[in-house]
C-alpha cells in the first residue's frame, strides 16, 4: 500500500488521471483507506477549481517592470 507522502506526491496526476491504471487503482485504495489524504485530496481539488474560476487578468508593462526590479539579482547570489 502507498504511503501518505507518496499520495502527496501522486495527488496532482490523480486528479489528472495521468496514472497507470496500477498507480490510480492504489490511489485510490488508498483514499478508501486514509481519511486524512482523502482530505488532502479533496482540498486539492477544491482549490484547483478555485483557481480555474478566476478571473485572469494580463500585467501591464509597468507592473511586470515592477515585479522583476524586485526580485534579487541572480549575478549576486
Ligand atoms: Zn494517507
Amino acid at each position: 500500500m502507498l504511503k501518505c507522502n507518496e499520495i502527496a506526491n501522486l495527488a496532482s496526476d490523480y486528479l489528472d488521471k495521468n496514472l497507470s491504471w496500477k498507480e490510480y487503482f492504489s490511489v485510490k485504495m488508498h483514499l478508501f483507506m486514509c481519511g486524512h489524504c482523502k482530505r488532502f485530496v479533496q482540498h486539492l481539488l477544491s482549490t484547483i477549481r478555485v483557481v480555474q474560476g478566476m478571473e485572469r487578468q494580463l500585467a501591464t508593462t509597468g507592473e511586470t517592470e515592477n515585479i522583476v526590479a524586485c526580485l534579487p539579482d541572480k549575478n549576486q547570489t
